[in-house]
């Protein structure tokens, strides 16, 4: 049985925006500035980020030099003071640790996490868990969530660690494109099962770069946020607000 942290919105909290899978990197600058864009001017009282901020993450020690992830704390800082910030792990950032939450204001978020906010329950996660055909994924997964792993991955030289992410990333591009490739989605009974056990009829989540509202019966759905690629014809630039009218996209251009 799944533990489903739980965070109640404080009552003067009116909008909430929760975005996923921005994979900022140095290499895309145009998305890097719509987030900065919007961090400078959303009127939301709490950002969710719910996995993938970044295209790859390799330890904190990135972000104590000058440099694009410093950079990136620095603009999460900044909007930090103006509201609370939460972030909760995907695949490509999960070794964000408590010294760069520190470091950028940022609340670290379990995954799953139920929000409570104006007393409708929502149900927050990356996803990446409930795709349960990507049996391949998922072993990787469970190596590199254990503490075991991440130690001796951290332990590397900074460059040595770069160097891997690059390999590994390199590998699954080989894999995505390969023939007969079926992308993994989200296991709809395992969403339905999450969501009964939650006491949530909505579960929020990104990773699949599927962005769809589904019905999955029984009163409950699920909303999949959409990736962000601000280069992209037309650009990927959108977040979920949450008020106490629901749920709602929103394109930022
Ligand atoms: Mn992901």
């Amino acid at each position: 049985m799944t533990a489903f942290a739980e965070l109640v919105a404080p009552a003067a909290w009116r909008t909430v925006d929760l975005v996923s899978d921005l994979h900022l990197q140095a290499a895309e600058p145009a998305t890097v500035e719509a987030w900065q864009g919007y961090l400078q001017t959303t009127p939301a009282d709490a950002i969710f980020i719910l996995g993938d901020l970044f295209e790859v993450w390799v330890g904190d020690d990135a972000a104590a030099l000058p440099g694009f992830e410093a950079q990136c704390a620095g603009m999460l800082r900044l909007a930090a003071e103006r509201q609370p910030i939460f972030f909760m792990h995907g695949n490509r950032d999960f070794l964000v640790g408590a010294a760069f939450a520190a470091q950028s204001g940022l609340t670290l978020l379990d995954d799953p996490t139920v929000l409570v906010l104006h007393g409708r329950r929502w149900l927050l996660s990356h996803g990446d868990i409930l795709c349960l055909e990507d049996t391949e994924y998922l072993g990787f997964r469970a190596q590199v969530r254990t503490a075991a792993w991440q130690d001796a991955f951290l332990a590397r030289p900074l460059d040595e660690r770069r160097a891997l992410a690059r390999s590994i990333r390199a590998q699954s591009e080989d894999r995505k494109r390969s023939p007969g490739r079926v992308w993994a989605d989200v296991d709809a009974e395992a969403a339905r099962t999450w969501l009964r056990q939650a006491d949530a009829p909505t579960l929020i989540h990104g990773h699949t770069h599927k962005p769809a509202t589904h019905a999955l019966g029984e009163g409950l759905e699920r909303i999949v946020l959409s990736d962000w690629d601000a280069s992209a014809h037309p650009p990927r630039v959108q977040l979920l607000c949450l008020s106490s009218a629901g749920a709602q996209r929103v394109d930022l251009r």
